[in-house]
């Protein structure tokens, strides 16, 4: 990551400043040392510790000599290196972020650093230092006693902030795609092809064709940022999986007989009942059963089957298994991730979104449900959604419903 110092905010990695400053002591005598340490530097009174104890996030403060004097629960589980009689370069060895402290201690002002920590994971920090002033302090007894330092963590604010801008970027990549092709089109038949009308008719059957699907796009992102409107809101009404999975079959039917596939549904003798919205879970099952066609047709047939849980019966699954040619393993955690595609040859593949099983994972997650993939490359894919079924009503088994 780059450096940055606009706003009085430093931004720097790890890795540029793991070296330099003392090694951590790690013997007893250094334990002796600390606790020497600590007595010659009196910490805060009781009222002081009793706040910094009742904040939530993990703050350390300091002596203006950089020792450290108290350290409240957050940052004890936080960094459980860094302890009362060390100096705190010991744990956090971060030069921006001494160089502020030095900067507090100097001119008794606040300031915000922020960085990076590459180790275990990726975390962004954003450390608030804060000059604690004997009371009525005036004029040059304006000096600090302590410093305050409390540590934010920006991490998850960062990683959505990167995952809307990566979002628009996709969005908008995949809009221009077909709008270039729709342009490119237009300008050739106002021009060079104006007057044949065998170019004309082929032309514009593309120009349908591409505005054809980014009314898909559009009708996906739409789709995914109602649902994102309502992810907490969990639907309570009670729906007939096979009422919806006959409609389903009914819709696809086309599609599968083009394709040479068969469509086989079981399970459904009788209702089937879960708690659900019709609509959305009409989308969920129709999206991978679409997706069994496009992607697993080669096997000829696609089984939908919907069954009560055999490991809890609270819960309903409704399988859809294809038998073409299956997923590589490496692209299973990543298929419900927006716009990815594991299939990019395919023909099937350029009338997708890649929203479709993003689209999936948000319903059903709404839902309390759970979505499981499981594939074997060249034998097939089987995508299960696992949904609650109704409460059960006073004096019956769970098997009546
Ligand atoms: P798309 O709109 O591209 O079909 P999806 O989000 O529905 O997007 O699916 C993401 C990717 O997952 C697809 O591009 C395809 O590569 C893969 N995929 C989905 N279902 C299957 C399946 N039944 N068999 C093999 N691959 C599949």
């Amino acid at each position: 990551m780059a450096m940055d110092d606009t706003n009085g905010t430093a931004i720097m990695t790890a890795n540029d400043n793991q070296t330099g400053g003392p090694a951590a002591p790690t013997d007893e005598t250094s334990e002796d040392r600390r606790f020497a340490v600590l007595a010659a530097h009196p910490g805060p009174e009781a009222g002081m510790v009793t706040v910094i104890d009742a904040l939530d996030d993990p703050c350390i403060l300091i002596d203006t000599s950089g020792i450290v004097v108290h350290v409240n629960g957050e940052a004890r589980a936080r960094y459980p290196g860094v302890r009362p009689g060390d100096p705190l370069v010991f744990r956090l060895r971060f030069t921006v972020l001494h160089d502020a402290f030095a900067r507090v201690v100097a001119e008794a002002k606040p300031e915000t650093v922020e960085w990076q920590e590459k180790v275990p994971t990726d975390r962004w920090l954003e450390a608030h230092l804060a000059p604690i002033l004997p009371a009525g302090a005036e004029g040059a007894a304006r000096r600090p006693r302590w410093v305050l330092l409390r540590i934010e963590d920006l991490t998850e604010t960062r990683r959505v902030e990167r995952m809307r801008a990566d979002f628009v970027a996709n969005a908008s990549h995949e809009l221009r795609t077909p709008l270039t092709a729709v342009i490119g089109f237009l300008e050739t038949l106002q021009g060079p092809a104006r007057d044949d009308p065998t170019v004309r008719d082929r032309f514009l059957a593309v120009m349908a064709e591409q505005a054809g699907r980014m009314k898909r796009l559009i009708d996906d992102l739409l789709s995914l940022s109602r649902l994102e409107m309502r992810a907490h809101l969990r639907p309570e009404a009670t729906v007939d999986l096979c009422d919806i999975l006959r409609h389903v079959v009914d819709l696809v039917t086309p599609a599968a007989t083009a394709a040479g596939v068969d469509l086989r549904l079981s399970g459904c003798n009788g209702p089937r009942r879960a708690r659900g919205d019709r609509e959305e879970l009409a989308q969920v099952f129709t999206n991978l059963v679409e997706n069994a066609v496009k992607y697993g047709g080669s096997g000829g047939r696609v089984e939908i089957s919907v069954a009560a849980d055999p490991g809890d019966r609270r819960h309903v699954v409704v399988a859809v298994r294809d038998f073409g040619e299956g997923i590589d393993p490496v692209h299973l955690p990543r298929l419900t991730e927006r716009f990815y595609r594991a299939h990019t040859e395919k023909a099937g593949a350029t009338r997708g979104t890649g929203l479709g099983l993003a689209i999936v994972k948000h319903i059903v997650s709404r839902h309390g449900g759970r979505l499981i993939i499981e594939s074997v490359p060249g034998a097939g894919s089987t995508f299960s959604v696992r949904l609650d079924r109704p409460p059960v009503p006073a004096g019956k088994s769970v098997d009546e419903q």
